[in-house]
């Protein structure tokens, strides 16, 4: 690992702007709960590749002007938990217990159209795994989907 002092709020920015085309397109509205001096000190890399992969998804799996959320804050054990919502087409529980496979994609026939290869949450669990962490969805079909990531404190070097 490469631990440095990372700022979260830039962070998040940088990547939303990556697919600002995309935001645009779908007219999705996005909302950022992160205080902007957050910094902490993280895997800059595994990290962006975290949410790089869920924030696509959460765009790539929303209706038309939907919703996607990005907040951090701290649970009881001290740990970081990013939370990654979206008010898109939902998983269902069978399916949730799947996702983090290879290859891996929900009703192929009908995410052919959204195109994909269904490696994005199969690595974003290995760089979850790599900086020890957790992660963890809460879904409804039809109605969106919540990716949790929790991390631990990592201290300066
Ligand atoms: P890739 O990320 O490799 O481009 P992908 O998005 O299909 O392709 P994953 O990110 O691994 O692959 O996701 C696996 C499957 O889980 C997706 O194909 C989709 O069916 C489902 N999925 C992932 N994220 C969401 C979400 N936010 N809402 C609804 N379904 C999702
Ligand atoms: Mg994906």
């Amino acid at each position: 690992l490469n631990i440095e002092l990372v700022n979260i709020f830039k962070l998040v920015k940088d990547t939303l702007q990556l697919f600002s085309h995309e935001i645009e397109k779908k007219g999705l509205n996005v909302r950022i709960e992160i205080d902007e001096e957050l910094s902490l000190y993280c895997d800059k890399l595994k990290l962006k590749h975290i949410i790089t992969n869920l924030i696509q998804n959460a765009i790539r799996y929303n209706l038309e002007n939907g919703e996607i959320k990005i907040k951090v804050q701290n649970d009881k054990k001290n740990e970081w938990v990013f939370v990654i919502s979206d008010t898109g087409i939902g998983i269902s529980d069978k399916d949730k217990e799947r996702i983090f496979e290879r290859f891996y994609r929900v009703d192929k026939s009908h995410s052919k159209t959204v195109g994909g290869t269904g490696l994005g949450l199969a690595v974003v669990k290995e760089s979850v795994d790599a900086l020890s962490g957790r992660i963890k969805v809460k879904s409804q079909i039809n109605k969106g989907t919540t990716f949790y990531v929790i991390l631990p404190r990592f201290k300066a070097r």
